[in-house]
Protein backbone atom coordinates (compact mmCIF):
# COMPACT_ATOMS: atom_id res chain seq x y z
CA UNK A 1 0.00 0.00 0.00
CA UNK A 2 1.47 3.43 -1.05
CA UNK A 3 0.18 7.06 -0.15
CA UNK A 4 0.80 10.16 1.52
CA UNK A 5 0.39 10.13 5.24
CA UNK A 6 -2.80 12.17 4.93
CA UNK A 7 -4.21 9.81 2.31
CA UNK A 8 -4.13 7.06 4.49
CA UNK A 9 -5.31 8.91 7.45
CA UNK A 10 -8.73 9.95 5.33
CA UNK A 11 -8.45 6.06 4.19
CA UNK A 12 -8.62 5.40 8.17
CA UNK A 13 -11.50 7.66 8.45
CA UNK A 14 -13.78 6.50 5.80
CA UNK A 15 -13.19 2.91 7.03
CA UNK A 16 -14.16 3.79 10.63
CA UNK A 17 -17.09 5.53 9.84
CA UNK A 18 -18.00 2.65 7.52
CA UNK A 19 -17.19 0.06 10.27
CA UNK A 20 -19.55 2.19 13.04
CA UNK A 21 -22.63 2.01 10.26
CA UNK A 22 -21.97 -1.88 9.90
CA UNK A 23 -21.90 -1.80 13.81
CA UNK A 24 -25.38 -0.38 14.16
CA UNK A 25 -26.31 -1.94 11.45
CA UNK A 26 -25.61 -4.95 13.31
CA UNK A 27 -26.97 -3.70 17.11
CA UNK A 28 -30.38 -3.10 14.59
CA UNK A 29 -30.40 -6.48 13.37
CA UNK A 30 -29.86 -7.93 16.59
CA UNK A 31 -33.05 -6.04 18.01
CA UNK A 32 -35.01 -7.13 15.64
CA UNK A 33 -34.28 -10.96 15.90
CA UNK A 34 -35.10 -10.56 19.64
CA UNK A 35 -38.22 -8.90 18.71
CA UNK A 36 -39.10 -11.48 16.11
CA UNK A 37 -38.05 -14.08 18.96
CA UNK A 38 -40.31 -12.58 21.45
CA UNK A 39 -43.02 -12.58 19.07
CA UNK A 40 -42.30 -15.93 17.96
CA UNK A 41 -42.82 -17.17 21.49
CA UNK A 42 -45.90 -15.09 22.23
CA UNK A 43 -47.55 -17.11 19.25
CA UNK A 44 -46.42 -20.26 20.27
CA UNK A 45 -47.93 -19.27 24.01
CA UNK A 46 -50.94 -21.63 24.12
CA UNK A 47 -53.96 -19.58 25.59
CA UNK A 48 -55.25 -19.58 29.07
CA UNK A 49 -58.46 -21.08 30.11
CA UNK A 50 -60.82 -18.87 32.13
CA UNK A 51 -62.98 -20.81 34.87
CA UNK A 52 -65.15 -19.93 37.55
CA UNK A 53 -63.50 -21.09 40.49
CA UNK A 54 -66.07 -23.20 43.01
CA UNK A 55 -63.90 -25.11 46.08
CA UNK A 56 -60.34 -26.38 47.28
CA UNK A 57 -60.85 -29.59 46.62
CA UNK A 58 -58.02 -31.02 48.38
CA UNK A 59 -55.04 -29.26 50.21
CA UNK A 60 -51.76 -30.74 51.22
CA UNK A 61 -47.94 -29.48 51.97
CA UNK A 62 -45.08 -31.43 51.91
CA UNK A 63 -42.05 -31.71 53.86
CA UNK A 64 -40.25 -30.07 52.15
CA UNK A 65 -42.91 -26.93 51.91
CA UNK A 66 -44.26 -27.78 48.84
CA UNK A 67 -47.68 -27.27 48.22
CA UNK A 68 -49.84 -30.10 46.03
CA UNK A 69 -53.68 -28.87 45.55
CA UNK A 70 -56.44 -29.48 43.62
CA UNK A 71 -59.52 -27.18 43.07
CA UNK A 72 -63.22 -27.58 41.55
CA UNK A 73 -63.64 -25.25 39.12
CA UNK A 74 -66.06 -24.75 35.98
CA UNK A 75 -65.35 -23.55 32.72
CA UNK A 76 -68.77 -22.85 30.96
CA UNK A 77 -70.94 -25.66 31.56
CA UNK A 78 -68.02 -27.95 32.38
CA UNK A 79 -67.26 -28.53 35.98
CA UNK A 80 -63.78 -30.31 36.78
CA UNK A 81 -61.73 -31.10 39.09
CA UNK A 82 -57.99 -29.57 38.80
CA UNK A 83 -54.77 -28.85 39.74
CA UNK A 84 -52.97 -26.08 41.35
CA UNK A 85 -49.92 -24.54 40.99
CA UNK A 86 -47.42 -24.53 43.44
CA UNK A 87 -46.79 -20.73 42.63
CA UNK A 88 -50.97 -19.92 43.46
CA UNK A 89 -51.94 -19.90 47.40
CA UNK A 90 -54.66 -22.71 47.58
CA UNK A 91 -55.54 -21.21 51.13
CA UNK A 92 -56.54 -17.47 49.66
CA UNK A 93 -58.77 -18.92 46.26
CA UNK A 94 -62.01 -17.95 46.70
CA UNK A 95 -65.40 -19.45 45.48
CA UNK A 96 -66.66 -17.41 42.61
CA UNK A 97 -63.60 -15.58 42.05
CA UNK A 98 -62.25 -16.01 37.96
CA UNK A 99 -59.51 -18.46 37.62
CA UNK A 100 -56.83 -18.60 34.78
CA UNK A 101 -56.29 -22.35 33.11
CA UNK A 102 -53.11 -22.96 31.51
CA UNK A 103 -53.12 -25.68 28.57
CA UNK A 104 -52.64 -28.39 30.30
CA UNK A 105 -55.51 -27.52 32.66
CA UNK A 106 -53.41 -26.60 35.95
CA UNK A 107 -54.68 -23.69 37.56
CA UNK A 108 -52.05 -20.70 37.49
CA UNK A 109 -53.50 -17.82 38.33
CA UNK A 110 -56.54 -15.99 40.12
CA UNK A 111 -58.27 -12.98 39.33
CA UNK A 112 -61.00 -10.94 40.52
CA UNK A 113 -64.99 -11.87 40.47
CA UNK A 114 -66.40 -11.68 36.68
CA UNK A 115 -68.86 -8.03 36.90
CA UNK A 116 -70.68 -9.85 33.73
CA UNK A 117 -72.97 -12.20 33.61
CA UNK A 118 -76.74 -13.55 33.42
CA UNK A 119 -79.60 -11.74 35.99
CA UNK A 120 -81.64 -13.90 37.65
CA UNK A 121 -84.02 -13.05 40.43
CA UNK A 122 -84.06 -14.77 43.70
CA UNK A 123 -87.02 -16.20 44.63
CA UNK A 124 -85.50 -18.08 47.89
CA UNK A 125 -82.67 -18.14 49.94
CA UNK A 126 -81.46 -20.91 52.47
CA UNK A 127 -79.48 -20.69 55.69
CA UNK A 128 -76.04 -22.63 54.11
CA UNK A 129 -76.27 -19.90 51.74
CA UNK A 130 -77.86 -21.15 49.05
CA UNK A 131 -80.25 -19.39 46.56
CA UNK A 132 -83.27 -20.57 44.28
CA UNK A 133 -83.65 -17.98 41.61
CA UNK A 134 -85.63 -17.92 38.67
CA UNK A 135 -84.67 -17.13 34.69
CA UNK A 136 -87.32 -14.70 32.67
CA UNK A 137 -89.45 -17.55 31.92
CA UNK A 138 -89.48 -18.46 35.71
CA UNK A 139 -87.47 -21.55 35.56
CA UNK A 140 -85.98 -22.33 39.30
CA UNK A 141 -82.69 -22.86 39.90
CA UNK A 142 -80.14 -23.71 42.62
CA UNK A 143 -77.50 -21.85 42.72
CA UNK A 144 -74.55 -21.24 45.46
CA UNK A 145 -72.99 -17.96 46.61
CA UNK A 146 -69.51 -16.85 45.90
CA UNK A 147 -67.16 -16.30 48.89
CA UNK A 148 -67.30 -12.13 48.24
CA UNK A 149 -71.33 -12.90 48.89
CA UNK A 150 -71.29 -15.00 52.40
CA UNK A 151 -72.15 -12.54 54.53
CA UNK A 152 -74.22 -10.06 51.71
CA UNK A 153 -77.78 -9.82 52.59
CA UNK A 154 -79.89 -11.16 49.58
CA UNK A 155 -83.42 -10.26 49.74
CA UNK A 156 -85.93 -12.29 47.77
CA UNK A 157 -87.15 -10.28 45.10
CA UNK A 158 -84.20 -9.02 44.54
CA UNK A 159 -81.36 -9.35 41.64
CA UNK A 160 -78.40 -11.40 41.39
CA UNK A 161 -75.29 -12.29 38.89
CA UNK A 162 -75.14 -15.87 38.20
CA UNK A 163 -71.64 -17.30 36.76
CA UNK A 164 -71.59 -19.25 33.17
CA UNK A 165 -72.41 -22.61 34.59
CA UNK A 166 -75.46 -21.32 36.34
CA UNK A 167 -74.34 -22.58 39.09
CA UNK A 168 -72.62 -19.89 41.54
CA UNK A 169 -74.20 -16.15 42.22
CA UNK A 170 -70.99 -13.92 42.03
CA UNK A 171 -72.87 -10.70 42.26
CA UNK A 172 -76.04 -8.59 43.99
CA UNK A 173 -77.21 -6.08 41.63
CA UNK A 174 -78.52 -3.19 43.58
CA UNK A 175 -82.30 -2.70 43.76
CA UNK A 176 -83.57 -1.55 40.57
CA UNK A 177 -85.14 1.75 41.01
CA UNK A 178 -89.25 0.69 40.82
CA UNK A 179 -90.74 3.49 42.58
CA UNK A 180 -91.81 5.31 39.06
CA UNK A 181 -93.11 1.99 37.46
CA UNK A 182 -96.04 0.93 40.03
CA UNK A 183 -98.16 4.23 40.96
CA UNK A 184 -99.34 4.22 43.80
CA UNK A 185 -102.44 6.68 45.07
CA UNK A 186 -105.49 6.93 47.55
CA UNK A 187 -107.86 8.17 44.75
CA UNK A 188 -110.74 11.02 45.79
CA UNK A 189 -112.93 9.87 42.56
CA UNK A 190 -116.30 8.88 43.57
CA UNK A 191 -119.14 7.65 41.09
CA UNK A 192 -120.57 11.04 41.74
CA UNK A 193 -117.46 12.37 40.23
CA UNK A 194 -118.36 10.42 36.72
CA UNK A 195 -120.66 11.54 34.23
CA UNK A 196 -123.14 9.55 31.90
CA UNK A 197 -121.89 6.09 32.89
CA UNK A 198 -124.74 4.96 34.54
CA UNK A 199 -125.24 1.66 33.56
CA UNK A 200 -121.64 0.79 33.14
CA UNK A 201 -121.28 2.01 36.76
CA UNK A 202 -124.18 -0.36 37.99
CA UNK A 203 -122.58 -3.32 36.22
CA UNK A 204 -118.98 -2.77 37.50
CA UNK A 205 -120.77 -2.33 41.43
CA UNK A 206 -122.45 -5.28 40.82
CA UNK A 207 -119.67 -7.32 40.27
CA UNK A 208 -117.07 -5.65 42.44
CA UNK A 209 -118.44 -3.72 45.21
CA UNK A 210 -121.53 -6.05 45.87
CA UNK A 211 -119.50 -9.06 46.61
CA UNK A 212 -116.82 -7.51 48.58
CA UNK A 213 -119.80 -5.85 51.14
CA UNK A 214 -121.73 -8.77 51.01
CA UNK A 215 -119.14 -11.85 51.22
CA UNK A 216 -120.95 -14.10 53.75
CA UNK A 217 -124.25 -13.71 51.41
CA UNK A 218 -121.85 -14.82 48.50
CA UNK A 219 -120.93 -17.47 50.06
CA UNK A 220 -124.08 -18.48 51.21
CA UNK A 221 -125.11 -19.13 47.82
CA UNK A 222 -122.10 -20.20 46.44
CA UNK A 223 -121.16 -17.08 43.90
CA UNK A 224 -117.62 -16.60 43.26
CA UNK A 225 -116.36 -13.06 43.01
CA UNK A 226 -114.62 -12.61 39.70
CA UNK A 227 -111.38 -11.35 40.28
CA UNK A 228 -111.26 -8.49 37.73
CA UNK A 229 -113.16 -6.69 35.71
CA UNK A 230 -112.03 -5.59 32.01
CA UNK A 231 -113.09 -1.73 31.28
CA UNK A 232 -112.50 -1.56 26.96
CA UNK A 233 -113.05 1.15 24.68
CA UNK A 234 -111.81 4.18 23.11
CA UNK A 235 -109.39 6.45 25.04
CA UNK A 236 -110.40 9.30 27.96
CA UNK A 237 -113.63 7.67 28.21
CA UNK A 238 -113.33 7.19 32.02
CA UNK A 239 -111.88 3.90 32.44
CA UNK A 240 -109.25 4.84 34.63
CA UNK A 241 -111.93 7.28 36.25
CA UNK A 242 -114.05 4.25 36.57
CA UNK A 243 -110.88 2.39 38.33
CA UNK A 244 -110.06 4.78 40.64
CA UNK A 245 -113.79 5.12 41.84
CA UNK A 246 -114.03 1.61 42.48
CA UNK A 247 -111.02 1.80 44.88
CA UNK A 248 -112.63 4.69 46.77
CA UNK A 249 -116.25 3.06 46.94
CA UNK A 250 -114.53 -0.12 48.07
CA UNK A 251 -112.50 1.58 50.95
CA UNK A 252 -116.07 3.32 52.08
CA UNK A 253 -113.96 6.60 52.98
CA UNK A 254 -111.30 4.89 54.73
CA UNK A 255 -108.85 5.17 51.97
CA UNK A 256 -108.85 2.69 49.46
CA UNK A 257 -105.62 2.24 47.68
CA UNK A 258 -105.01 2.24 43.71
CA UNK A 259 -102.20 1.05 41.90
CA UNK A 260 -101.69 1.69 38.37
CA UNK A 261 -99.40 0.71 36.00
CA UNK A 262 -99.07 1.51 32.03
CA UNK A 263 -98.56 -2.05 30.10
CA UNK A 264 -96.26 -0.08 27.20
CA UNK A 265 -93.86 1.89 30.01
CA UNK A 266 -93.68 -1.08 32.00
CA UNK A 267 -92.25 -3.05 28.90
CA UNK A 268 -89.84 -0.75 27.74
CA UNK A 269 -88.40 0.16 30.95
CA UNK A 270 -87.86 -3.16 31.96
CA UNK A 271 -87.35 -5.27 29.26
CA UNK A 272 -86.50 -8.92 30.15
CA UNK A 273 -87.31 -8.27 33.71
CA UNK A 274 -91.28 -8.70 33.25
CA UNK A 275 -91.38 -11.49 35.27
CA UNK A 276 -90.09 -9.88 38.36
CA UNK A 277 -92.20 -6.81 38.13
CA UNK A 278 -95.56 -8.56 37.52
CA UNK A 279 -94.47 -10.20 40.97
CA UNK A 280 -93.44 -6.85 42.58
CA UNK A 281 -96.62 -5.50 41.38
CA UNK A 282 -98.75 -8.30 43.18
CA UNK A 283 -96.90 -8.64 45.91
CA UNK A 284 -96.68 -4.81 46.73
CA UNK A 285 -101.14 -5.36 46.30
CA UNK A 286 -100.69 -8.14 48.99
CA UNK A 287 -98.95 -6.17 51.74
CA UNK A 288 -101.15 -3.61 51.28
CA UNK A 289 -104.20 -5.82 51.15
CA UNK A 290 -103.13 -7.43 54.39
CA UNK A 291 -103.76 -4.92 56.99
CA UNK A 292 -107.52 -5.36 55.21
CA UNK A 293 -107.52 -2.32 53.01
CA UNK A 294 -108.70 -3.22 49.52
CA UNK A 295 -106.76 -2.75 46.72
CA UNK A 296 -107.28 -2.00 43.26
CA UNK A 297 -104.65 -3.19 40.41
CA UNK A 298 -105.13 -0.96 38.08
CA UNK A 299 -103.43 -1.99 34.01
CA UNK A 300 -103.73 0.46 31.90
CA UNK A 301 -103.71 -0.44 28.17
CA UNK A 302 -103.49 -4.15 29.13
CA UNK A 303 -102.90 -5.35 25.28
CA UNK A 304 -99.43 -4.59 25.08
CA UNK A 305 -98.76 -6.54 28.37
CA UNK A 306 -100.93 -9.31 27.53
CA UNK A 307 -101.07 -9.73 24.10
CA UNK A 308 -102.08 -13.12 22.88
CA UNK A 309 -99.76 -15.59 22.60
CA UNK A 310 -97.90 -16.96 19.33
CA UNK A 311 -99.21 -13.69 17.37
CA UNK A 312 -95.17 -13.41 17.57
CA UNK A 313 -94.79 -9.54 18.49
CA UNK A 314 -93.08 -9.47 21.19
CA UNK A 315 -91.35 -13.04 22.59
CA UNK A 316 -90.59 -11.56 25.74
CA UNK A 317 -94.38 -10.37 26.45
CA UNK A 318 -95.93 -13.50 24.80
CA UNK A 319 -93.99 -16.59 26.67
CA UNK A 320 -93.34 -15.21 29.91
CA UNK A 321 -95.25 -12.17 30.87
CA UNK A 322 -99.51 -13.73 30.29
CA UNK A 323 -98.52 -17.36 32.33
CA UNK A 324 -96.86 -15.30 34.73
CA UNK A 325 -99.56 -12.88 35.36
CA UNK A 326 -101.87 -15.90 35.21
CA UNK A 327 -100.60 -17.53 37.45
CA UNK A 328 -100.59 -14.49 40.29
CA UNK A 329 -104.10 -13.59 39.34
CA UNK A 330 -104.83 -17.05 39.81
CA UNK A 331 -103.36 -16.62 42.86
CA UNK A 332 -105.78 -13.69 43.99
CA UNK A 333 -108.37 -15.60 45.66
CA UNK A 334 -106.62 -16.30 48.84
CA UNK A 335 -106.42 -12.70 49.21
CA UNK A 336 -109.85 -10.79 49.15
CA UNK A 337 -109.25 -7.60 49.14
CA UNK A 338 -107.24 -7.30 45.60
CA UNK A 339 -109.22 -6.74 42.67
CA UNK A 340 -107.45 -5.96 38.97
CA UNK A 341 -109.04 -3.67 36.76
CA UNK A 342 -107.62 -4.10 33.17
CA UNK A 343 -108.21 -1.16 30.71
CA UNK A 344 -107.77 -1.80 26.79
CA UNK A 345 -108.70 -0.13 23.56
CA UNK A 346 -107.82 -2.92 21.94
CA UNK A 347 -109.18 -5.88 23.79
CA UNK A 348 -108.88 -8.18 20.26
CA UNK A 349 -105.50 -7.91 21.03
CA UNK A 350 -105.69 -9.29 24.66
CA UNK A 351 -104.43 -13.52 25.15
CA UNK A 352 -107.95 -15.46 25.81
CA UNK A 353 -106.85 -17.02 28.89
CA UNK A 354 -107.11 -13.84 30.45
CA UNK A 355 -110.57 -13.44 29.67
CA UNK A 356 -111.68 -16.70 30.23
CA UNK A 357 -113.94 -17.16 33.45
CA UNK A 358 -112.32 -17.03 36.74
CA UNK A 359 -110.41 -14.47 35.90
CA UNK A 360 -111.34 -10.74 34.27
CA UNK A 361 -114.30 -12.43 33.34
CA UNK A 362 -116.47 -9.14 33.61
CA UNK A 363 -116.05 -7.05 30.41
CA UNK A 364 -117.63 -3.68 30.13
CA UNK A 365 -117.37 -1.35 27.60
CA UNK A 366 -116.90 1.87 28.15
CA UNK A 367 -117.80 4.18 25.03
CA UNK A 368 -118.28 7.00 23.92
CA UNK A 369 -120.66 9.32 24.94
CA UNK A 370 -123.79 9.89 23.27
CA UNK A 371 -125.38 13.23 23.65
CA UNK A 372 -127.18 13.07 26.47
CA UNK A 373 -124.15 11.63 28.03
CA UNK A 374 -121.72 14.26 26.89
CA UNK A 375 -124.00 16.64 28.54
CA UNK A 376 -124.28 15.11 31.86
CA UNK A 377 -119.91 15.05 31.39
CA UNK A 378 -119.78 18.85 30.34
CA UNK A 379 -122.03 19.36 33.53
CA UNK A 380 -119.46 18.32 35.84
CA UNK A 381 -117.09 20.93 34.47
CA UNK A 382 -119.42 23.44 33.65
CA UNK A 383 -120.68 23.66 37.09
CA UNK A 384 -123.43 26.69 38.13
CA UNK A 385 -121.30 28.51 40.46
CA UNK A 386 -119.44 29.91 37.08
CA UNK A 387 -119.72 33.29 35.97
CA UNK A 388 -122.41 33.14 32.87
CA UNK A 389 -124.08 36.12 31.04
CA UNK A 390 -127.01 37.36 31.91
CA UNK A 391 -129.88 35.20 30.54
CA UNK A 392 -127.78 32.09 30.06
CA UNK A 393 -127.11 29.05 33.19
CA UNK A 394 -124.73 26.56 32.86
CA UNK A 395 -126.90 24.12 32.01
CA UNK A 396 -127.67 26.54 28.72
CA UNK A 397 -124.20 26.47 27.90
CA UNK A 398 -123.48 22.52 28.27
CA UNK A 399 -126.26 21.80 25.70
CA UNK A 400 -124.95 24.90 23.40
CA UNK A 401 -121.63 23.01 23.51
CA UNK A 402 -122.70 19.40 22.35
CA UNK A 403 -125.16 20.44 20.34
CA UNK A 404 -122.27 22.32 18.44
CA UNK A 405 -119.90 19.24 18.90
CA UNK A 406 -122.05 16.95 17.88
CA UNK A 407 -123.13 18.52 14.90
CA UNK A 408 -122.99 16.90 11.24
CA UNK A 409 -121.72 19.82 9.65
CA UNK A 410 -118.69 20.89 7.45
CA UNK A 411 -117.48 23.12 10.36
CA UNK A 412 -117.27 20.28 12.56
CA UNK A 413 -115.62 17.87 9.69
CA UNK A 414 -112.13 16.35 10.71
CA UNK A 415 -111.23 14.76 7.72
CA UNK A 416 -112.32 11.81 5.41
CA UNK A 417 -111.71 7.80 6.00
CA UNK A 418 -111.54 5.44 3.45
CA UNK A 419 -112.44 1.94 3.94
CA UNK A 420 -111.09 -1.52 3.07
CA UNK A 421 -113.47 -1.57 0.20
CA UNK A 422 -112.38 2.30 -1.31
CA UNK A 423 -114.98 4.43 -0.05
CA UNK A 424 -114.52 7.33 1.16
CA UNK A 425 -116.83 8.92 4.20
CA UNK A 426 -116.40 11.68 6.41
CA UNK A 427 -115.34 11.72 9.97
CA UNK A 428 -117.00 14.32 12.50
CA UNK A 429 -116.06 15.87 15.49
CA UNK A 430 -118.57 13.66 17.22
CA UNK A 431 -117.05 10.24 15.93
CA UNK A 432 -114.24 10.52 17.82
CA UNK A 433 -115.62 12.34 21.24
CA UNK A 434 -114.79 11.51 24.40
CA UNK A 435 -115.12 12.71 28.00
CA UNK A 436 -111.71 13.88 27.71
CA UNK A 437 -112.22 16.12 24.87
CA UNK A 438 -115.85 17.37 26.51
CA UNK A 439 -113.86 18.50 29.21
CA UNK A 440 -110.89 19.95 27.06
CA UNK A 441 -113.33 21.75 25.21
CA UNK A 442 -114.57 23.25 28.50
CA UNK A 443 -111.27 23.86 29.96
CA UNK A 444 -110.44 25.88 26.57
CA UNK A 445 -113.45 28.07 27.76
CA UNK A 446 -112.70 28.75 30.84
CA UNK A 447 -108.87 29.83 30.33
CA UNK A 448 -110.48 31.75 27.54
CA UNK A 449 -112.36 33.67 30.60
CA UNK A 450 -109.66 33.82 32.69
CA UNK A 451 -107.45 35.56 30.08
CA UNK A 452 -110.65 38.00 29.52
CA UNK A 453 -110.81 38.72 33.13
CA UNK A 454 -107.24 39.49 33.27
CA UNK A 455 -107.43 42.21 30.55
CA UNK A 456 -111.00 43.51 32.02
CA UNK A 457 -109.75 43.35 35.30
CA UNK A 458 -113.17 42.16 36.76
CA UNK A 459 -114.43 38.32 35.96
CA UNK A 460 -116.23 38.00 32.26
CA UNK A 461 -118.86 35.74 31.77
CA UNK A 462 -118.59 32.60 29.82
CA UNK A 463 -121.10 33.08 27.57
CA UNK A 464 -122.27 31.19 23.78
CA UNK A 465 -119.49 32.90 21.68
CA UNK A 466 -116.83 31.45 23.98
CA UNK A 467 -118.28 27.72 24.03
CA UNK A 468 -118.27 28.22 20.33
CA UNK A 469 -114.99 29.43 20.22
CA UNK A 470 -113.40 26.06 22.44
CA UNK A 471 -115.30 23.87 20.60
CA UNK A 472 -113.80 25.44 17.24
CA UNK A 473 -109.91 25.00 19.03
CA UNK A 474 -110.35 21.28 19.68
CA UNK A 475 -112.09 20.91 16.27
CA UNK A 476 -108.54 22.43 14.90
CA UNK A 477 -106.82 20.35 17.18
CA UNK A 478 -107.99 17.26 15.91
CA UNK A 479 -108.08 17.98 12.54
CA UNK A 480 -104.11 18.37 12.44
CA UNK A 481 -103.58 15.44 14.80
CA UNK A 482 -105.83 12.32 13.05
CA UNK A 483 -104.05 13.97 9.81
CA UNK A 484 -100.76 12.87 11.46
CA UNK A 485 -101.73 9.51 12.87
CA UNK A 486 -101.46 5.89 11.01
CA UNK A 487 -104.65 4.95 10.03
CA UNK A 488 -104.67 1.27 10.80
CA UNK A 489 -103.70 1.79 14.29
CA UNK A 490 -105.77 4.94 14.67
CA UNK A 491 -108.98 3.53 13.98
CA UNK A 492 -108.65 0.39 15.70
CA UNK A 493 -107.12 2.12 19.16
CA UNK A 494 -110.27 4.76 18.84
CA UNK A 495 -112.49 2.34 18.03
CA UNK A 496 -113.75 3.83 14.35
CA UNK A 497 -117.11 2.44 13.40
CA UNK A 498 -116.41 3.33 9.45
CA UNK A 499 -115.04 -0.48 8.88
CA UNK A 500 -111.05 -0.73 8.68
CA UNK A 501 -110.42 2.47 7.92
CA UNK A 502 -106.92 2.72 5.47
CA UNK A 503 -106.36 5.97 4.47
CA UNK A 504 -107.36 9.34 5.56
CA UNK A 505 -107.22 12.51 4.00
CA UNK A 506 -107.82 16.01 4.67
CA UNK A 507 -111.93 16.89 4.48
CA UNK A 508 -112.08 17.47 0.82
CA UNK A 509 -113.01 21.34 0.31
CA UNK A 510 -116.24 20.91 -1.71
CA UNK A 511 -117.79 18.77 -0.01
CA UNK A 512 -119.30 16.60 -2.74
CA UNK A 513 -115.98 14.25 -3.21
CA UNK A 514 -117.37 11.29 -1.90
CA UNK A 515 -118.31 7.47 -3.28
CA UNK A 516 -115.16 5.36 -4.09
CA UNK A 517 -113.27 7.81 -6.35
CA UNK A 518 -109.55 8.29 -5.54
CA UNK A 519 -109.73 11.36 -5.72
CA UNK A 520 -106.85 12.77 -2.91
CA UNK A 521 -106.41 16.14 -1.93
CA UNK A 522 -104.66 18.36 0.73
CA UNK A 523 -102.50 15.84 2.94
CA UNK A 524 -102.95 12.17 2.63
CA UNK A 525 -102.26 9.00 4.73
CA UNK A 526 -101.68 5.81 3.79
CA UNK A 527 -101.83 2.37 5.51
P1 LIG B 1 -109.49 6.34 29.88
O1 LIG B 1 -108.94 5.67 31.10
O2 LIG B 1 -110.77 5.73 29.39
O3 LIG B 1 -108.51 6.55 28.79
P2 LIG B 1 -109.80 8.54 31.72
O4 LIG B 1 -110.66 7.92 32.74
O5 LIG B 1 -108.36 8.68 32.06
O6 LIG B 1 -109.94 7.81 30.32
O7 LIG B 1 -110.40 9.96 31.34
C1 LIG B 1 -109.59 11.06 31.09
C2 LIG B 1 -110.20 12.32 31.67
O8 LIG B 1 -111.36 12.67 30.92
C3 LIG B 1 -110.68 12.14 33.08
O9 LIG B 1 -109.68 12.41 34.01
C4 LIG B 1 -111.80 13.16 33.15
O10 LIG B 1 -111.28 14.44 33.37
C5 LIG B 1 -112.38 13.13 31.77
N1 LIG B 1 -113.52 12.22 31.63
C6 LIG B 1 -113.60 11.16 30.79
N2 LIG B 1 -114.78 10.53 30.90
C7 LIG B 1 -115.48 11.20 31.84
C8 LIG B 1 -116.76 11.02 32.41
N3 LIG B 1 -117.58 10.05 32.02
N4 LIG B 1 -117.17 11.89 33.38
C9 LIG B 1 -116.36 12.88 33.78
N5 LIG B 1 -115.13 13.08 33.28
C10 LIG B 1 -114.68 12.27 32.32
Amino acid sequence: MSGTPEELAALNDRLMEKNHALAQALTRAGKELTKAKSQLAQLAQPPLTFATMVRVDRVHVDDDGIQHASAEVTAGTRRMVVPVAATVNAARLAAGNTVMLNESMVLVEQRDRDTAGTVRTVRETFDDGRLIVADAGGNPQLVRRASALAGERIERGGRVVVDPSGRMAIDVLPEADDADLVLEETPDVTFADIGGLESELERIRDAVQLPYRHRDLFARYGLTPPKGVLLYGPPGNGKTLIAKAVANALAEGRGGTFLSVKGPELLNKYVGESERLIRLIFRRARELAADGRPVIVFVDEMDSLLRTRGSGVSSDVETTIVPQFLAELDGVERLDNVTVIGASNRVDMIDPAVLRPGRLDVKIHVDRPGPAQAVAIVRHYLTDDLPTADGTDADTLARMLVDDAYARVETRRLCDVCDEHGAWSPLHLRDVISGAMLRNIVDRAKTHAVKASIAAGAPVAIDAATIGMAVEAECAENRDSILDADPVQWSLVNGIRAGRVTRIRAAATDGANYGTTDGTEGKERHA
